[in-house]
């Protein structure tokens, strides 16, 4: 795409990779915009930041008080999630930890999930995905050429914690998302996460059998989304001064976390997906966003995030290698695998999906309807 429109933002690393950006006049991007607005929102800092989060844990331990667990927390081994196990327990909250099993776990990844649940004793949910489903399912997300093939592995486990909430009565789903080092996102790299209609299309057109396990959303659960959810979902990290090098020191000393090397890489498909596919298939770098955060936090410079991003996503000769092992474990040859990375890329919008439904014509009626009865109502 680094073509004679190609530009980048004057403040940090985003581009016109992401077809959707756009630039004021000083050439600063969207992304910097809305993330400079969250930040003046949604994080709080050093005292300020620990008082709000004592006075919210005090709220759900009151509200709680005959219940097993506080809240949930989703585990996957990372930086982002274990640290926020830690400092969930540090607030004396009892959490409940749920983890997806999608077949693609690293070895150190459930090391550190083992390490940290003993570590801060927390009663640990596991849904181990159906195998033979969850690859259809991803085959089919490969050959329909679209970016979101990490979509069903979220998809499932916020099914997964949703339903874990409500066979438990916990009203809190305590995330590890964070403004400070996860913002810049373009929603053509990856979108339809709550979305079940998009999975279920892109399956029924790509995928072979039926879907019969497969933890997900139904209509009306996605409904409720738009008015709330079914949980309070509570961004921790935003209010704990949060960087990577602080959770780092903190979950290596208290929780014998072991690095996996690389933001995401706990397991060996998340690290090809991000390091070769979304790059060489779409020219899409999750690292600019990832970068582009800590640029807009003042963790670095943007010339060093311009010198990592010369540097390839991560060693070429594993790149192969990952290659290889993608192919094998989801019944590819070779030859197949390559010819979808040079398949036209597709997105979101080529799919059936329930968002789409909701802006036909009889859903924004039905929409206008409840926004005019809402305001009449005051
Ligand atoms: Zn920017």
């Amino acid at each position: 795409m680094a073509g004679l429109s190609y530009r980048v933002c004057a403040r940090c690393v985003m581009d016109t990779t992401d077809p959707d950006i756009v630039f004021d006049a000083d050439g600063v991007c969207n992304h910097c915009h809305e993330h400079l607005r969250a930040i003046a929102t949604d994080v709080f800092h050093g005292e300020d930041g620990r008082n709000r989060l004592e006075a919210i844990a005090e709220d759900i331990k009151r509200q709680n008080r005959d219940k097993p667990y506080d809240c949930i927390i989703g585990v996957s081994g990372g930086v982002d999630s274990s640290y926020t196990a830690w400092l969930v327990k540090d607030l004396g909250l009892r959490p409940l930890a749920v983890h997806l099993d999608n077949g693609w776990n690293s070895v150190i990844a459930v090391s550190n999930i083992a390490h940290q649940i003993e570590a801060l004793d927390i009663d640990l949910y596991t849904h181990v995905i159906d195998w033979e489903e969850y690859k259809d399912i991803q085959r089919a997300f490969l050959k329909a050429s679209v970016p979101d093939v990490e979509v069903p592995t979220d998809h499932a486990i916020n099914a997964i914690m949703f339903s874990v909430a409500q066979k438990f009565g916990i009203r809190t789903v305590m995330r590890g998302g964070n403004v400070n080092t996860e913002s810049h996102h373009p929603p053509r790299w990856s979108q339809g996460h709550m979305d079940y209609g998009y999975i279920h299309d892109v399956h029924a057109k790509f995928g072979s059998g039926k879907v019969k396990t497969f933890p997900h959303l139904n209509f009306l659960q996605f409904l409720q989304l738009f008015r709330g959810g079914f949980v309070d979902t509570i961004d921790i990290l935003n209010f704990a001064d949060y960087s990577r090098e602080k959770a780092l020191a903190r979950i290596e000393s208290d929780l014998g976390w072991k690095d996996y090397g690389g933001k995401h890489h706990e397991s060996v498909f998340t690290r090809w997906f991000q390091g070769v596919y979304l790059p060489r298939k779409f020219d899409f770098d999750k690292r600019k966003m990832h970068l582009s955060s800590l640029i807009s936090t003042g963790q670095i410079s943007r010339d060093q995030a311009r010198a990592q991003l010369q540097q390839p996503t991560y060693d070429e000769a594993l790149q192969e290698e990952d290659c290889d092992f993608v192919a094998k474990k989801l019944g590819f040859t070779r030859a197949e695998l390559d010819a979808i990375m040079a398949a036209p890329p597709a997105f979101f919008d080529d799919f059936d999906s329930w968002g789409k439904r909701l802006e036909g014509p009889v859903a924004r009626a039905a929409k206008n309807v409840y926004r005019s009865v809402k305001r009449a109502r005051g």
